[in-house]
């Protein structure tokens, strides 16, 4: 009996032990080169990039940082690394084990407090959760309805949910798309956020019965299932979806490196399965990004404007990812993201930074938003990196939903009026 006890309880411990990654004693240290040699170590790391080296943000350009996620058996290496080239660095964040456990707990708590009701829009949910909550929102809201645009590897619907108070008139469209990087959940969160607000706003507050009136609007809010539900069930720092790769040891595809323009260029995307930002076999060999393709090309002519909403760094990008040269209509594009961006920081006086992505961010190759432009032709096609600057990047404490979304919101809605 004694020994079936002792297996039972290191069987137990195992399980809780493998449910998770364990991120205890990993930091994020922030570098910046300052050199061209400086910058070319980073993008050698870049380019190895493995479980033991994150790039939370990657290397870009000269007096640009980078942030790495680094494991405690490399901590060693890459300080000396770092001292031996002179290069300016600090610690950014000291303990992400930490971080994510504080976040758990968090979670929990306010699960308990707010058991029965359909959705917290100050907490992080599920897939299923969320999935739920748009079903029922489709149920009992008339100007809702939602469409399931494909289905996952792993057999998850990717839903798409619709505002509109006249389906058969064609109106203009405001398309969002949502946590494509699973990791970043402030998205969906500030996604539904948003949904609530326009949902529950139609008919009392007349700056959104105006613009419900004007347009349809339709929000993928997890644009990534079965990457989203892993960060839940065993890796909260996982970013891709969930293939399998030609690679056994490495799995999943960057599903905003898979999209047709510019896809494959040697900057801006990887072609080993190994990496974070993996491109896949081919443009469009996602299931994922088919179903934003197709979502996309169903309201092909109508569509007024292209949100992908990501995190972290605080910026509003247009179109180009994949290369650093303007598009031809930079000068309408940099007057309405000014006008975005202003309305956003009056909220709170959060600061963003807006201009094309090659340039303002770092160079992405085969990403939604030069599909939405140069593919589809929208000419209003944006990335928007929300909320923070790095102090908790993709674990950012529940406590900053509502003000994260407020301010975006707040953001979206000049930019919409200013189109
Ligand atoms: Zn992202």
């Amino acid at each position: 009996m004694k020994i079936f006890f002792a297996v039972f309880c290191i069987l137990l411990l195992s399980l809780s032990v493998s449910a998770n990654v364990d991120y205890s004693g990993h930091v994020v240290i922030r570098a910046i080169p300052e050199t061209k040699d400086q910058l070319e170590l980073f993008n050698d790391w870049f380019s190895q990039t493995s479980s033991f080296l994150d790039f939370w943000f990657p290397p870009s350009k000269v007096n640009k940082f980078v942030d790495i996620r680094v494991h405690p058996e490399w901590y060693n290496y890459v300080i000396e690394t770092l001292t031996r080239m002179d290069i300016n660095h600090k610690i950014h964040v000291a303990n992400i084990g930490e971080l994510v456990r504080q976040e758990q707990e968090i979670i929990a708590l306010r699960r308990a407090l707010y058991r029965g009701k359909a959705i917290d829009l100050e907490n992080y949910h599920t897939y299923e959760e969320v999935m739920a909550y748009l079903a029922d929102l489709a149920n009992t809201n008339p100007i809702v309805s939602t469409k399931v645009g494909g289905t996952t590897a792993e057999g998850r619907e990717i839903v798409q949910l619709i505002i509109s108070t006249d389906l058969s008139a064609n109106k203009p469209v405001e398309f969002f798309e949502c946590n494509v990087h699973a990791r970043e959940w402030i998205t969906a969160a500030t996604c539904i956020w948003i949904i609530d607000q326009i949902t529950t706003g139609y008919g009392s507050d007349p700056e959104i019965t105006d613009l419900v009136d004007k347009y349809d609007w339709k929000f993928v809010p997890i644009a990534n299932p079965d990457g989203y539900a892993y960060t839940w069930s065993d890796d909260r720092l996982w970013r891709k979806n969930r293939v399998l790769t030609s690679n056994d040891t490495c799995r999943g595809v960057d599903i905003n490196r898979n999209f047709p323009v510019g896809f494959g260029s040697p900057d801006g995307g990887s072609d080993s399965p190994c990496s974070t930002t993996y491109r896949g076999e081919g443009p469009l060999s996602e299931l994922e990004s088919n179903t934003i393709k197709d979502l996309i090309f169903a309201d092909r002519g109508r569509i007024r404007s292209a949100i992908s909403v990501h995190s972290y760094d605080q910026q509003w990008l247009s179109p180009y990812g994949y290369s650093t040269a303007y598009p031809l209509e930079y000068a309408e594009m940099y007057r309405v993201m000014e006008i975005g961006v202003n309305a956003l920081t009056a909220t709170y006086g959060t600061q963003y930074t807006y201009g094309s992505f090659a340039n303002a961010l770092y160079l992405g190759s085969g990403v939604t938003t030069d599909y939405y432009y140069e593919g589809e032709g929208i000419l209003h096609s944006y990335t928007i990196e929300l909320r923070d600057l790095g102090t908790y990047g993709f674990v950012l404490p529940p406590d900053q939903i509502v003000p994260t979304a407020t301010e975006t919101w707040n953001g979206i809605k000049a930019f919409v009026n200013a189109i």
